[in-house]
């Protein structure tokens, strides 16, 4: 969609969905927004992240359920457990995003409900609240730190940045609610079979 280069290395960098904000460079680690207007704006300079066995690479495509996907990047969490990694894909032309933990895989499209960080702050496991007028119950309340990324994201977080998360279950599809202090991201998930997987 658009070539730059790296505002610390001079590397090729090449933005290739239209809902990326942030894109990591490959070669430095530098984080950098996509200005709305063009160019890039530097976030600053992380390690590289240890490689973990996945599924996916950045810029690795196949198809999910039969229509085609590409995995643009992803944000690494730590937590009490040990990590988890938030794929960013292209899937089917929409943005989504994977999440691969233990050997299960759901694949969440975004909701756009307004939902304010007081009120999702006050839920806890076992509470049943209303979504979109749907009943949603929670299921697990936890809190983690963004490790870092790689590749293009859709939303960004400095890593350091504490988050907190609500897992939960509403009409058999699962319902991911992230927020830090004053952001709220929430997300509506389907659990896939490995099998509903194909990367080319
Ligand atoms: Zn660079």
């Amino acid at each position: 969609m658009a070539d730059y280069t790296c505002t610390s290395c001079g590397a090729p960098v090449a933005v290739k969905n239209r809902f990326s904000k942030v894109i990591v460079c490959d070669y430095c680690g530098t984080h950098m927004k996509i200005q709305e207007e063009g160019g890039l704006n530097e976030q600053g300079k992380y390690p590289k992240l240890a490689v973990v066995p996945s599924i996916f690479k950045v810029g690795a495509s196949g198809t999910i359920l039969g229509k085609p996907f590409s995995a643009l990047g992803f944000m690494r969490y730590k937590y009490s457990g040990g990590h988890f990694d938030e794929w960013f894909l292209d899937y089917d032309g929409q943005p989504s995003w994977f999440a691969e933990d233990e050997g299960t895989y759901t694949l969440y499209t975004n909701l756009e409900e307004a939902v304010d960080v007081s009120a999702v702050a006050s839920l806890k496991p076992g509470m049943i609240f209303t979504l979109g007028g749907k009943k949603v119950m929670v299921k697990e309340k936890g809190n983690a730190e963004i490790e870092g990324g790689e590749g293009e994201l859709s939303f960004y977080l400095e890593p350091g940045t504490k988050v907190s998360y609500i897992e939960g279950i509403s009409e058999g599809k699962k319902i991911s609610i992230e927020y830090s202090e004053d952001e709220v991201e929430l997300f509506s998930g389907r659990v896939l079979l490995r099998r509903d997987i194909e990367v080319r």
